[in-house]
């Protein structure tokens, strides 16, 4: 077939859109990477003929399953639980798990695509995959929790295995939801092994692991910032989230000398324009993972303002990390951001800009690094984890830190290769990533035939 034959861009995404219908998030998240993409291999016939793009984005399989479970007043509750097993060709199926009350099927897919190019981008044999349930932990006592991550397992580990698929945690699932979901795994196949990542210590958790996506958000932003000889130190800088990437990735900011003026949560945002300093992030530690309280508490405790209802984007700063969740910073948020000068966004979130905010950032020439290479730190340490538990060995903090920070840096150098913009000396991160992630993936395909 010559190569004019073949379908172009708008073609292939009418095709896909048909064949998803209203997966919104995962068209959105499938165009960002085709466009690079079709540019791309617009002169490599095989990749069009062998249809390599298009498999990737329709899953090897999806498992989608009941979740029962009974909550403390004796009441029968029903969820759904999902796993998203997209394409396994350079390792096993990795990526998290989400509960929230806003999963879907669009949503987990565009994950679990984005997860493929993102491990492949780490430079490690990882797959790509996501799951979760429309569960929401918040408000519920330990022993629903429990329950209910239980029965979830009780699906789940038939899909499940140290060389088959191995799920993380993600919104909702950290190491409470991880230990009761590798308890139950342990019990029904009577074998441990590195199923789950994200690991309590104690029982083949990694040291760094927890702190990983947030560090590395951030070591993407010091890399591209080195490169044009300039740092972090003084940086004014918004942070979105309160969770586990945006904790780390203040804690990491703190410890560059960035002045952290913002957080988030899913009922506002704090502004200390005093800055986030290491006792009042600890106290923000405390409040979400301990206590599992709101955010207006923060601006009560040390008399910063809180804004209920918004996103920080409206803050003058240096430097953006979106760190809570997909799409919430808007075109419009975009623009405020380069209008008030900010010249760097790394995100720590999955596909937390808005298409046309993401083409706003490049346009305006900042320095933009896309989720799947910004927070590719947090799956490149969970591959560790998987390394050690095969070797039954724990490594050393300092060790895995090194290597953190190694990955990271392959990962700056695999976009600034693929995203050169010719005639100019800015990097398009975002082209970059893509194409980086494509080729390892593609490759593979190709070199085991048509199935
Ligand atoms: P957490 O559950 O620990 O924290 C999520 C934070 O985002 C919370 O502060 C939550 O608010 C807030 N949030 C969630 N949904 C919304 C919403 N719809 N609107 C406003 N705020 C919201 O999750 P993580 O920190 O683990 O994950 C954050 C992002 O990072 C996600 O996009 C995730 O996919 C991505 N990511 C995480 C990795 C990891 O290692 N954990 C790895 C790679 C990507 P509240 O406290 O009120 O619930």
């Amino acid at each position: 077939m010559a190569v004019s034959d073949h379908v172009d861009l708008p073609q292939f995404m009418a095709g896909l859109e048909r064949r998803n219908p209203g997966e919104t998030e995962f068209h959105q998240a499938v165009y960002e990477v085709a466009s690079n993409v079709f540019e791309f291999i617009s002169d490599k016939e095989i990749y069009h003929s062998l249809q390599i793009l298009r498999r990737i984005a329709e899953p090897d399989r999806i498992i989608i399953f009941r979740v029962c479970w009974e909550d403390d007043q004796g009441n029968i509750r029903v969820n759904r639980g999902y796993r998203v097993q997209n394409n396994n060709s350079i390792g096993p199926y990795k990526g998290g798990l989400r509960f929230h009350p806003s999963v879907n099927l669009s949503i987990l897919k565009f994950l679990a695509f984005e997860q493929t190019f993102k491990n492949s981008l780490t430079g490690l044999p990882l797959g790509g995959g996501k799951g979760g349930a429309d569960f929401n932990p918040k408000g519920k006592s330990d022993n629903e929790v429990m329950r209910f991550c239980q029965s979830f397992m009780t699906e789940l580990y038939r899909h499940v295995g140290d060389d088959i698929d191995v799920p993380a945690g993600d919104i909702g699932v950290g190491a409470r939801e991880i230990g009761y979901l590798f308890g139950q795994y342990k019990r029904l196949t009577a074998r441990f092994t590195g199923v789950l990542t994200g690991k309590a210590i104690d029982f083949g958790g990694s040291p760094i692991r927890t702190e990983a996506t947030g560090y590395g958000t951030v070591y993407m932003m010091q890399d591209m910032l080195a490169l044009r000889g300039e740092d972090l130190a003084g940086r004014t800088c918004l942070v979105s989230g309160a969770g586990n990437v945006a904790q780390y990735a203040t804690a990491k900011l703190i410890e560059l000398g960035g002045h952290v003026v913002t957080l988030s949560d899913s009922t506002g945002f704090i502004y200390d324009k005093d800055g986030i300093d290491a006792e009042k992030l600890a106290y923000v530690m405390d409040l979400k993972t301990v206590r599992r309280g709101a955010l207006s508490a923060y601006a009560e405790e040390f008399g910063a303002e809180f804004h209920s209802g918004r996103t920080p984007w409206g803050v003058p700063c240096d430097l953006a990390f979106p760190c809570a969740t997909q799409n919430e910073i808007t075109t419009s948020d975009a623009e405020i951001l380069i209008n008030n000068g900010c010249i760097g966004v790394s995100e720590g979130a999955n596909m937390p800009t808005e298409q046309d905010g993401i083409s706003a950032f490049t346009d305006a020439e900042i320095l933009f690094a896309p989720s799947k290479a910004a927070n590719a730190g947090g799956v490149a340490v969970s591959g560790l984890e998987m390394s050690q538990n095969s070797t039954r060995r724990t490594w050393k903090a300092e060790e895995l830190e090194v290597l953190l920070r190694e990955i990271m840096t392959g990962i700056h150098e695999r976009c600034v290769e693929h995203g050169r913009c010719p005639g100019t000396d800015y990097i398009d991160y975002v082209r970059g990533a893509n194409i980086a992630g494509f080729v390892k993936v593609a490759d593979s395909m190709i070199a085991y035939g048509v199935m």
